[in-house]
């Protein structure tokens, strides 16, 4: 799914105007958040609320747009263009698009940013990019400590690609060079 963050709410409550509403993507916000999250969202934004199917289907969206001062969108960066496309109207998103990720132990990881331009296939399946805290290419840095990375509380995506490199006996793939790449 897509990984979204939530904005300040206390700067979304600047930007609210006498009549709100609030329209949220019935697919990605759900798996990010709780309903009663987007609940109290909706109700510290002083909005009305109308809760659609996947934005990125282009739903039919039966608003009148001209009767709401503004319109949040709670959805992925591109969900929210959807429905400033679809109402011809300005929008205000909710919501900061982070990556896409998968969710274990209740506890949401990213995995991918699309970079346009995948070397797991280099890297065992794991994603150097996304796993490894600074996207290093080449193996891990100086900062791991007992299969930890330094920054935060994660597994060294460094050490994963190592462990699962020696279990399919690929230990020259982990030697190998990777070229620094443009990323789309
Ligand atoms: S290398 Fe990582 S960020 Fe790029 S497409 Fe593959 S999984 Fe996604
Ligand atoms: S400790 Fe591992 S995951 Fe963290 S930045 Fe260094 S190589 Fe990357």
């Amino acid at each position: 799914m897509i990984t979204l963050k939530l904005k300040n709410i206390e700067d979304l409550k600047t930007k609210t105007g006498k009549k709100n509403l609030l329209i949220a993507c019935g697919l990605c916000p759900y798996w990010n958040f709780s309903k009663e999250d987007i609940d109290k969202l909706g109700e510290s934004l002083n909005s009305g609320f109308m809760k659609l199917p996947m934005l990125c289907n282009y739903p039919e969206i039966k608003v009148d747009s001209d009767e709401y001062d503004r319109i949040f969108v709670l959805a992925c960066g591109a969900g929210s263009q959807v429905v400033s496309d679809v109402l011809d109207k300005e929008i205000i998103p909710v919501a900061d698009t982070t990556g896409i990720g998968v969710k274990s132990d209740g506890k949401i990881r990213n995995y991918c940013s699309a970079c346009g331009d995948c070397i797991i296939d280099e890297t065992s399946g794991i994603c150097p990019i996304m796993r490894c805290s600074k996207s290093l290419l080449n193996g891990p840095c100086g900062g791991v400590q007992d299969g930890k990375c330094e920054v935060g509380d994660i597994d060294c995506g460094w050490i994963q690609i190592g462990e699962r490199m020696t279990k399919s006996g690929g230990k020259d793939l982990f030697m190998s060079v990777r070229r620094p790449r443009l990323i789309k």
